[in-house]
């Protein structure tokens, strides 16, 4: 059955229907995503987890419109992005999406509150102070806004990086792995906050992780096993995500 905007359940932030992607040809050909339908509720914390090759990346890439599907729809909001023409899904990445990656991504030659502001500058939006002021408080960023991120530490600048996927409030902030290229208490700090950014400001956020402890954080873990979906888990602990994990042979 074909979805339509309609059917979406307004605390749906994010919807994927029957998403295939397939790369390479022929013998070669690989189905990174195979059928896979899930909702991700506004205001929640979800972690996608699986093996290596599941799929993971590619699912977030394609939620994210970073990558194009093979079938079925995608849905931010109340958008079908997968309809959506190279431009207007620049615009709805710019406007509606906060991302966060493994590398922090940052501007070198930016200071931290550059690059908190960069994507509101292009976008030509002001940005609302009471909230940038709340969003550097809460990241204890308030004293290094001036620095560039090689005079930050990588906590720091990941904590830049959280920031500048929130101040333009976006539908959903999507995170690659985060906490991969931190120490663990920098990663505890940036998990902590991600998760009060969805308890207390209202965030939806969607976090590709393989660490169990950091899907803990989360308030419900999909699990994916070879392109498909293989498991849901709400109030996961790091127990129960490794007993999931376990379970799906890894
Ligand atoms: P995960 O993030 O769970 O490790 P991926 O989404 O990166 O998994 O990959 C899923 C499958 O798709 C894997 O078999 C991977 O080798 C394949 N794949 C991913 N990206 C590409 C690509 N650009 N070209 C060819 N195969 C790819």
């Amino acid at each position: 059955m074909s979805a339509t905007v309609s059917d979406v359940d307004t605390r749906t932030a994010v919807v994927a229907r029957e998403l295939v992607k397939v790369y390479g040809k022929g013998d070669t050909a690989v189905r990174a995503l195979d059928g896979v339908s899930v909702g991700f509720n506004a205001g929640e914390f979800t972690a996608i987890m699986g093996p290596s090759g599941s799929g993971k990346s590619t699912l977030m890439h394609c939620l994210a419109g970073l990558d194009t599907v093979d079938s079925g729809i995608v849905q931010i909001g109340q958008t079908e992005i997968t309809q959506l023409g190279d431009k207007e899904l620049t615009r709805l990445r710019r406007d509606r999406v906060g991302f966060i990656f493994q590398s922090f991504n940052l501007l070198p030659t930016l200071s931290a509150e550059g690059n908190i502001l960069l994507g509101l500058e292009l976008a030509g939006r002001k940005p609302d102070k009471e909230w940038f002021d709340r969003i550097v408080s809460v990241l204890g960023l308030k004293d290094r806004l001036k620095h560039k991120p090689s005079e930050l530490s990588g906590g720091q600048q990941q904590r830049v990086a959280c920031a500048r996927a929130l101040v333009a409030s976006p539908d959903v902030v999507f995170a690659d792995e985060p906490t991969g290229n931190l120490d663990s208490r920098s990663g505890a700090e940036v998990l902590d906050f991600l998760r009060m950014s969805v308890k207390e400001l209202g965030q939806t956020v969607i976090m590709v992780t393989h660490d169990p402890l950091a899907a803990a954080y989360a308030d419900r873990v999909v699990l994916l096993a070879d392109g498909r979906l293989a498991g849901d888990l709400a109030d996961p602990t790091a127990e129960s995500v490794l007993a999931a994990l376990t379970h799906l042979g890894v």
